[in-house]
């Protein structure tokens, strides 16, 4: 039975892939682990290696706009990622990466239980649903995964590429956040 002093201490000595060997810290996790409301995103960049802890360089602070504007506060999300270990230069995970990764996700949803999953990108949308379905087309709509209503949408870095796909994240995180607080 998985706990999570289990799961901090699997991920923290995990030495499964070759990240381990380039990463500066493993990056689990941000927000509460009571939250009903859950995201997940592609793999930690630069800052959340450098401080261990998951959307705290540019894409989270793009999150966090969404979040001040629908009122959400780090109390009411959970958020952690595909991979908890840095890709040297941002590189995609692959898919062995992801497979050995996996694992350590699922016992996190597992023990946060949450009522919505919010997937960020297409990434994340690949290795969580596997699906070759991209974001753009798979975005906006509910699907789930084992029995949990999950909503893909944009990763918050894509909006600094696009600033359009801005109000299609809000309304999506909008609609994840209303289902999350349903009964
Ligand atoms: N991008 C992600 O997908 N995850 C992070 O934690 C940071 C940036």
């Amino acid at each position: 039975m998985w706990d999570w002093e289990k799961l901090e201490n699997e991920c923290l000595n995990c030495k499964k892939c070759e990240l381990h060997k380039t990463r500066k810290n493993v990056v689990i996790e941000r927000g509460s682990r009571e939250a009903d409301l859950m995201f997940i995103g592609e793999a930690p960049g630069a800052m959340e290696d450098k401080l261990g802890k998951a959307f705290v360089g540019r894409a989270g602070k793009l999150l966090d706009l969404a979040f001040g504007g629908l009122g959400i506060t780090d109390e009411d999300i959970y958020i952690c990622n595909i991979l908890k270990c840095r890709p040297p230069e941002n590189a995609n995970p692959t898919t062995s990466q992801a497979e050995q990764c996996i694992g350590y996700l699922n016992r996190q949803i597992e023990l946060v239980k949450p009522k919505a999953i919010v997937l960020l990108g297409g990434q994340a949308l690949k290795f969580l649903l596997d699906t070759e379905s991209g974001i753009t087309k798979s975005r906006g709509s509910w699907t789930e995964y084992i029995n949990i209503p999950v909503m893909p949408t944009f990763h918050p870095a894509a909006l600094l590429r696009d600033n359009n796909k801005k109000i299609y994240m809000w309304k999506d995180i909008r609609e994840a956040w209303n289902r999350s607080r349903r009964g």
